[in-house]
């Protein structure tokens, strides 16, 4: 079984098809998937799809976007959101500097609300970082002489210095589709300096479908063509890296139980 690491499945791009997309998921092997909070008014359609299937958990949090519509948002509001069983992450949170669609100034704060959530709840953090790698490192590095967290790098295409600032934490990085374009070399770069116990995949759907898709409403049946590439750059088996990512997924995201039998 494939897990899909980051999946928007309250999208309006899925309201007359949800059902359907996650039957198709299934069928191509992305057996679970951990659909992802945008901002805090989504929770309500968020939790409806995570409690409905037992493979689909979810996360609470507030994308970089829409930072400036939680201005004083305090860790313990979130905290208080991922008491429930279904939910196993915090984010996605983070810097977008490229669309600075909040404030900076503002973005830091609730990022840093986010990190002492993901501390105090010891749930993962999930990160959204674009244009942002030097803050965003001294945000999680800061945050580290605080107290433990473990970051997660969602659909990753920054530098190699803040991978492996992130690694060095114990953390883990995923990629997207975004391995699959033709002018993405700088990311398969970092991901095959990336070891492979510490990737997971992701399709970010309905966002950037991958090749052969791209251009299309993304889903996670697509997920697979991102493994392809994965084991073309790492050169094993669509087996090892389906294996692999799957059980780092389960490693990282402590509170999804894993389905597989024991073997
Ligand atoms: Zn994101």
């Amino acid at each position: 079984m494939f897990v899909d690491s980051h999946v928007n499945l309250h999208s309006e791009n899925y309201e007359d098809d949800a059902a359907a997309v996650i039957a198709r998921a299934r069928a191509a092997g992305v057996t679970a998937m951990l659909t992802i909070s945008d901002k805090l008014s989504s929770t309500d359609a968020i939790k409806a799809i995570a409690d409905g299937d037992e493979l689909i958990w979810r996360s609470v949090g507030v994308h970089p976007h829409y930072a400036k519509e939680y201005p004083d948002l305090a860790a313990d509001r979130l905290v208080a959101m991922a008491a429930d069983e279904n939910v196993v992450g915090i984010g996605e949170c983070g810097l977008d500097f490229y669309y600075e669609h909040s404030d900076r100034s503002v973005q830091e704060r609730v990022f840093a609300a986010h990190i002492a959530a993901s501390r105090k709840t010891g749930l993962p953090l999930i990160i959204h970082t674009r244009d942002a790698d030097e803050r965003m490192r001294e945000m999680l590095e800061g945050g580290q002489r605080e107290g433990a967290f473990v970051p997660l790098l969602h659909c990753y295409t920054g530098g190699p210095a803040l991978a492996e600032a992130v690694l060095e934490m114990g953390g883990y990085v995923s990629f997207s589709g975004i391995i699959t374009f033709k002018n993405a070399s700088d990311v398969r770069t970092v991901a095959e300096a990336t070891p492979m116990d510490r990737i997971i995949i992701e399709t970010d759907c309905p966002y950037l479908a991958p090749v052969p898709m791209r251009g299309r409403r993304n889903e996670p049946a697509y997920l697979t063509h991102v493994a392809e590439k994965l084991a073309e750059l790492k050169q094993l088996s669509l087996e090892e890296v389906e294996k692999q990512t799957t059980d780092n997924f389960f490693r990282l995201f402590t509170r999804a139980s894993d389905p597989r039998p024991v073997s």
